[in-house]
């Protein structure tokens, strides 16, 4: 396998990721797809210790819970029947009073109650891709750093990929650059994937109060080392991958609300990074219809690092024309496109 990357391409999204494994967070609606997200986090909660054994590289996976405040009536109906949902789908999700809320965890900021998810987490995005990278060196993996300019092709069928300074020959190629994967020359058709910018920013983590992850309706915190990363917008600015001042105080305002020890912290880091985004909100995983030796692995929008294990392991699947997991039929490309 030979992976082309470019040295430094700003913006990328693992880059910037907080890492929250949260398959529990957000909403309900695609059964099969929630328990792909699932398997991805129970995914990590497996590989974690062999992959650190492998690679001596801790990917810092915090399996400790995420509890998500509701505020206001609307908010508190929604996470009730959140959790509800997930129960009747065999999962762990608690529900917990305002009063409840303030017992346990009487750092968290004022709420109408809370839906704890106790298995959701966290992994450090920059050890994980340092561990793969490593593992897959270890198995013959190969990296050049070199940015592709598209697809080299032969009637039907994908050669190679193409780069400034000639074709880099394959048997299969795989499309994994993320937003910029529609940007690619020598595709068959368009891909529908576009950059979404999340900004996020880094605070000292509060004294005194325990590793814990808050989500709100607008956003995060969760520890990491000494820091408080706190994020995320959610914008379409192109590929402008900065920091605004706007994006900045929407943050921190969040962060102050969901953690009030927060409040006044300076902030110590600040960085922005461009997630693929699709326009249903799905990745896009699979084999490209017209060329059977092309596919796809893009477009996972937020939950690209929860989804990146769990969706490595379903193309392994789809290459070796094996069966795979339900919820990555949801995910093939040709739901954009009509026959
Ligand atoms: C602020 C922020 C917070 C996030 N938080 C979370 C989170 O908590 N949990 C979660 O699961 N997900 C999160 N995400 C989303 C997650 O980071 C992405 O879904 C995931 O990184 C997408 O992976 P990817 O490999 O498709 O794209 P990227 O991570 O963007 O990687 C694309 C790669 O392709 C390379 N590349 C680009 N162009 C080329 C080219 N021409 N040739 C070769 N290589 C190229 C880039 O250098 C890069 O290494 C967050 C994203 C952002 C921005």
């Amino acid at each position: 396998m030979v992976v082309l990357e470019p040295d430094d391409r700003a913006g990328a999204a693992w880059r910037a990721s907080a890492g929250l494994l949260a398959p529990q967070i957000g909403p309900r609606d695609d059964a099969a797809f929630f328990e792909l997200g699932i398997a991805g986090r129970e995914y990590y909660r497996a590989q974690a210790a062999p992959l650190s054994d492998e690679t001596g590289i801790d990917i810092d996976l915090f399996d400790g819970g995420i509890l998500q405040l509701a505020r206001g009536a609307r908010a508190e109906d929604d996470l009730r029947a959140t959790v509800a949902w997930q129960r009747q789908h065999g999962h762990r999700a608690d529900w917990l009073d305002p009063a409840e809320v303030r017992s346990e965890y009487p750092w968290a900021g004022a709420c109408d109650g809370a839906l704890f998810a106790a298995h959701d987490g966290s992994v450090d995005p920059g050890r994980l891709v340092e561990a793969l990278r490593q593992s897959a060196r270890r198995r013959g993996a190969r990296f050049e750093t070199v940015a592709a300019v598209g697809l080299a092709t032969d009637g039907a069928k994908a050669t190679g990929v193409r780069t400034a300074s000639g074709v880099v020959p394959a048997g299969d190629v795989v499309i994994a650059a993320g937003a910029w994967s529609g940007r690619l020359t020598g595709l068959p058709r368009p891909i529908s994937v576009e950059p979404v910018r999340g900004q996020m920013l880094a605070m000292p983590w509060p004294a005194r109060v325990p590793r814990t992850i808050l989500f709100g309706e607008h956003g995060y915190v969760l520890q990491r080392a000494e820091r408080a990363l706190c994020g995320a917008t959610i914008e379409h600015a192109g590929f402008a991958a900065e920091t605004t001042s706007a994006g900045e105080r929407q943050i921190s305002l969040t962060a102050a609300s969901l953690l009030p020890a927060m409040g006044g912290l300076p902030i110590v880091d600040r960085w922005a990074g461009l997630r693929p985004g699709t326009p249903d909100g799905l990745p896009i995983v699979g084999r490209e219809p017209t060329m059977p030796n092309l596919w796809y692995m893009t477009g996972s929008g937020r939950n690209g690092i929860l989804l990146a294990g769990i969706t490595a392991v379903a193309l392994t699947h789809l290459m070796n024309d094996e069966a795979t997991f339900e919820g990555i039929e949801a995910l093939k490309p040709e739901r954009f496109w009509s026959w």
